[in-house]
């Protein structure tokens, strides 16, 4: 089975712009979304663009708040402040990597946890990892969301996770291994001994890596559930733009072994912006109770 997530981003997104209407029935005004970005970096750019679109089209106020790369990291700080203390804004998120001479976390620390709609704050990590409802990180929480909505069997599932990231990797494994998922979680990362044949138990396979097909055939097993998180690009002259995107798994030659398999464009990545429109939509309603 070809695991659609554009189609169950799509529905995640139907539910959001739902809750957007009621929220603004409610409350007179409309969710508020601020996005910054800091430099000029391609990708990023475009995830930002991205993100902006989706959530104008369920009806949250989207701003991208664009700096130079050269921006200080006291005038960051201060602009965070503002946006914590704006009670129009429910979720703020830092787009990632910031540029060289800021610190990461400095900035992922300085956001208000009830607004941090990227699950970062070490706040709601924590809360992640002793199963306490929170914000979840956007990529891990819509893997979950398509796992459920595809009618994956977790409990006592052997899910192996292929990153230990702390955007992707470590979170994923929170998450699975929480009451109600009920996975036997094993972590894998660029150390790991034997990669294949820990990867060939898994009954679902996370690939979050960062390397263009990466996971071939020979390392899963018969019947896998394979989600496939990355996104690289390789070179395609074939293409206007020169590259074509793929994901961390040989997608053509894994697909005639598993179950059930998420493509990359096409799966995890429209899951994350989806679940950041959720998260926003949470962080407005859980502020307001
Ligand atoms: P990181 O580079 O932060 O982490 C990669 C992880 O893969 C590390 O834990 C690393 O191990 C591990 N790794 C690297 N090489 C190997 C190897 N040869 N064998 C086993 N493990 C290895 O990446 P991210 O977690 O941020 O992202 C992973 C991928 O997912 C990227 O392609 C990224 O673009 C994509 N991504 C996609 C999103 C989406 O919405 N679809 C969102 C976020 C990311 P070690 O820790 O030992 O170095």
């Amino acid at each position: 089975m070809l695991i659609d997530g554009k189609a169950i981003a799509a529905e995640v997104r139907s539910e959001v712009a739902d809750g957007a209407r009621q929220f603004e029935r409610a409350h007179g005004r409309p969710l508020g979304l601020r996005v910054v970005l800091l430099g000029d970096n391609p990708a990023s750019q475009s995830y930002v663009r991205a993100k902006k679109k989706a959530a104008a089209e369920v009806g949250i106020d989207a701003e991208t708040l664009l700096h130079p790369a050269s921006m200080s990291q006291d005038d960051l700080l201060a602009l965070l402040g503002e946006l914590n203390a704006d009670p129009a804004v429910d979720g703020i998120l830092v787009q990632l990597p910031l540029p060289d001479g800021i610190d990461e976390a400095a900035i992922i620390h300085a956001i208000d946890p009830a607004k941090d709609v990227d699950g970062f704050h070490p706040e709601n990590v924590g809360k992640l990892v002793l199963g306490e409802d929170t914000l979840e990180p956007c990529t891990p929480a819509g893997i979950v969301e398509v796992l459920r909505r595809s009618g994956v069997e977790t409990s006592g599932a052997h899910a192996v996770v292929v990153g230990r990231s702390n955007i992707v990797g470590k979170p994923m494994a929170s998450l699975l291994l929480r009451r109600g998922l009920d996975c036997t979680v094993t972590v894998c990362h660029s150390r790991t001994r034997d990669l294949a044949e820990i990867t060939r138990q898994a009954d679902i396979l996370v690939a979050a890596i960062g390397r263009a097909e990466f996971v071939t055939a020979d390392m899963v097993r018969e019947g896998a559930t394979v989600i496939d998180v990355g996104i690289n690009r390789v070179e395609d002259l074939t293409r206007e733009r020169g590259y074509r995107l793929v994901g961390d798994v040989d997608f053509e030659a894994v697909r005639e072994k598993a179950a059930a398999i998420t493509p990359v464009p096409g799966g995890v990545g429209p899951m994350t912006i989806a679940m950041l429109l959720h998260n926003t939509l949470r962080a407005a309603e859980r502020r307001a109770a």
